[in-house]
């Protein structure tokens, strides 16, 4: 039997996430050249059933018995909007479970109506905005050539205004794609209108679909830190996917704080000087753990995101 749940998974953004995979791989709207499910096989923006939501709901429910969790989410390999069973699936989820219901999409058919509808039933709703000029979008989401991004960003503005739960965006940096600063100030701007809760900026860590993909500088990392928080306030934005501190580096306290700060945000290099002990600072960036970056004339660290060569 094709078992549709996975988990329950410790998730930075949703605590303990009973994942449901809703979606056979890898089916997709879009091709992502980051994509770490590899290349979309059926690229698609036609939506239909794909299991049965009882079985799935059914599912969740034996899961909820045997084990704790705090959210369910629809996290399949591909996109789960395409499942025309998404809103039902959701409800009865959310009945058999007792858990909020949260769903990981890639936004891209929001502006049909009953996607749109079906989105409006979920507890938290994570939408990927990655690029906001047409040239940019299609060159690293790769979509269905049927797609318009104007009428996406249209309507996550619409979702924004409408919503009932938790919205949040992710925003997939990929170096020399969507990282120079028009490309940057147009999300953020776009960010501005949207009002997330939190707006994540993710890196490529896991191997991607296409081989040359490489994550953003540092300095491009906090350029888009700082542009997003700038619109909307340092505690609405966050790092997502930043490598974590290896194991075998045994860690004081000090250190351990500014190693995981610097995961989810980058600190400012006064801030960081002033917790940590003389000298430790100087050995993180040459042990190869932290960078420092000047940005408008003010120096930051950050955890380090590309291997030095
Ligand atoms: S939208 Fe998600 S599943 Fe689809 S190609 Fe992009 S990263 Fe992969």
């Amino acid at each position: 039997m094709v078992r549709r749940i996975f988990g329950p998974v410790p998730s930075r953004r949703l605590g303990l996430s009973l994942g449901v995979n809703n979606i056979p791989p890898k089916i997709c709207s879009y091709s992502c050249v980051y994509c770490q499910v590899g290349r979309t096989i059926t690229l698609s923006i036609e939506r239909r059933p794909f299991y049965d939501p009882r079985e799935i709901a059914q599912e969740v429910g034996e899961a909820a018995r045997r084990t704790s969790f705090d959210y369910v989410t629809f996290v399949p390999d591909g996109e789960p909007t395409l499942d025309s069973n998404l809103g039902l699936e959701a409800k009865l989820v959310r009945d058999e479970s007792d858990r909020p219901i949260a769903v990981i999409t890639n936004s891209s058919l929001i502006w049909l109506e009953d996607v749109y509808r079906d989105l409006l039933e979920f507890d938290y709703v994570s939408v990927k905005l990655d690029a906001v000029s047409y040239d940019v979008w299609r060159r690293l989401n790769r979509p269905h050539p049927d797609l318009k991004l104007d009428a996406i960003l249209d309507s996550l503005v619409r979702l924004s205004k409408e919503r009932r739960g938790t919205l949040t965006t992710e925003t997939m940096l990929v170096d020399l794609m969507n990282t120079d600063s028009k490309e940057l100030e147009g999300i953020a701007d776009m960010l501005a209108d949207i009002r997330p809760e939190k707006a994540y900026i993710a890196t490529p860590i896991r191997p991607p679909a296409e081989l040359w993909v490489r994550p953003p500088s540092e300095e491009k990392l906090v350029e888009a830190y700082r542009s997003f928080s700038t619109r909307l306030g340092e505690d609405n934005v966050e790092l997502l996917n930043v490598p974590e501190p290896p194991d075998f580096v045994v860690l004081g306290e000090p250190e351990d704080y500014v190693l995981r700060t610097t995961m989810v945000h980058p600190l400012r290099l006064e801030y960081a000087e002033r917790i940590l002990p003389e000298g430790n600072l100087h050995k993180l960036v040459e042990e190869g753990l932290l960078a420092t970056v000047e940005y408008e004339g003010e120096m930051f660290v950050v955890r380090r995101i590309r291997s030095r060569s």
